[in-house]
């Protein structure tokens, strides 16, 4: 079959790959009678012969002429092209970028019973293959397509609760067309049914290209907020006791809750947990609960074993490209399996393309980590026994939040018998959460004398 091409704008497009609508509505210029014989064509791969004549004359007529269309009495505006999509990111946030030939006007609805997002777009051929938009991440089905004449639509069925954080249209840069970006994070059932219940169907009157949903309310009080994270949880139990058997995501939950409700005893410090009971979130949640609910700090405990069955003590992680050694580099590796260990995805980039603002701001907070990690170990210092160089770094994924200074905090080893008998002590539970108080208060008043 001879490849054929049609030019709509600027883009040429082989026949073959132009979506049904498109050939059946021929959206190519061509009014009166040929119109309507091309309304007739069916084509999808076998071009009939009549239909084939009718597309070589339509491609004929608008390779010669601008691509504009003849707007009859009774025929639509020329619809958008949706002539590209992209979609990435993992169980927690979830870009979509979608390409039009111009810039669409929208609007965003929600559906519960299944969590649903829908995108109300002006008529719309949509012109990239099926497989540039197929569901992934927080979505488990996308499905798009016309609704009448005037209008299309985009139906994404979520995963869990959500919300779209961003939605808006921006030029491309070389100014050919216009992206629709969407953002999705994860969200929790409430938050889900107020947005469902607080939206209004109305049409969307705004030509305004940029929606008009808000960006996350900033906490009002002025506290300093902490997230504190039981590592593993739900089906990752993380390492076994030695002697006892104890699992780590329970040994990390009751240090997590002991934690919080210590820091949550002072004033101008408010805690909260990423997991409060024996669930499995993935690494990639664990982040993003703590960037949603504005955390100033990230604190991610643990309790793991080595094969060093001597080894003792406690350690504080700060992320890292580069591992500082071989122990850290393969324990990052192993935390870093746990959303395999639930059956997840493999880990995919983070949706935030690498620019140069970005960099700043996570070299700025890898500064603080390492300063959040100086205050802890400090605050042991003759109270805690800790392994020889106690500060550590390597790459671990539930430390990447570009903008939450964070640890991960080995409270000591569960592969070593009397490490395992203190992590199962209520008294040094308690010790150790005042002393990580002390250590966050430590860090926040030096953070407020530098201004920050
Ligand atoms: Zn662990």
């Amino acid at each position: 079959m001879p490849i054929l091409t049609v030019r709509m704008g600027a883009v040429l497009w082989p026949l073959s790959r132009l979506p049904r609508r498109i050939h059946h509505r021929c959206y190519l210029g061509c009014g009166g009678r040929l119109f309507k014989r091309m309304r007739r064509a069916t084509v999808v791969s076998g071009l009939r012969k009549n239909n084939f004549l009718g597309c070589v004359i339509a491609a004929a007529i608008t390779t010669m002429a601008p691509a504009v269309v003849h707007a009859t009495d009774t025929a639509p505006a020329e619809p958008l092209l949706a002539y590209g999509a992209r979609i990435v990111g993992d169980d927690a946030r979830t870009r979509i970028v979608i390409d039009f030939d111009r810039a669409p006007t929208f609007s965003i609805h929600y559906i519960a019973n299944p969590e649903r997002v829908v995108v109300d777009l002006p008529a719309t051929a949509f012109g990239f293959p099926a497989k540039d938009l197929e569901a992934r991440g927080l979505f488990k089905d996308i499905r798009y397509g016309k609704m009448d004449e005037d209008s299309a639509r985009i139906v994404l069925t979520a995963t869990k609760p959500l919300k779209i954080g961003l939605a808006k249209v921006q030029a491309d840069e070389g100014g050919k067309g216009q992206r629709l970006v969407l953002e999705a994070e994860i969200s929790d059932k409430e938050k889900f049914d107020e947005l469902v219940k607080a939206q209004s169907w109305a049409e969307p009157a705004a030509p305004d290209v940029t929606s008009a949903i808000p960006s996350p309310a900033q906490p009002g009080s002025g506290d300093f907020i902490v997230a504190v994270d039981a590592g593993h949880g739900g089906i990752d139990t993380g390492a076994i006791g030695i002697d006892t058997k104890t699992q780590e995501k329970d040994v990390t939950l009751a240090f997590a809750r002991a934690l919080a409700d210590r820091l949550n005893r002072e004033p101008g410090i408010k805690a909260f947990l990423t997991r409060k009971d024996d669930s499995f979130l993935s690494l990639s949640e664990r982040v993003e609960i703590a960037r949603q609910n504005h955390a100033g700090l990230f604190v991610s405990m643990h309790a793991d074993t080595l094969k060093q069955k001597d080894i003792r003590g406690a350690t504080v992680y700060t992320i890292s490209d580069k591992a500082s050694d071989k122990l850290a580099a393969d324990l990052a590796e192993r935390e870093n399996l746990s959303d395999q260990i639930a059956g997840k995805a493999a880990a995919t980039e983070p949706p935030e393309v690498a620019d140069i603002l970005l960099d700043l701001t996570r070299r700025e907070t890898q500064a603080f980590s390492i300063s959040l990690a100086e205050s802890v170990l400090a605050s042991f210092k003759d109270q805690v026994g800790t392994i020889n160089n106690p500060h550590r770094h390597a790459g671990f994924r539930v430390l990447q939040a570009p903008d939450v200074p964070s640890i991960l905090l080995e409270l000591g080893f569960l592969s070593n018998k009397d490490d395992e008998k203190l992590l199962l002590d209520d008294e040094w539970r308690g010790k150790m959460a005042d002393l990580l108080t002390e250590a966050v208060k430590h860090y926040h008043s030096s953070m407020v004398a530098n201004g920050g």
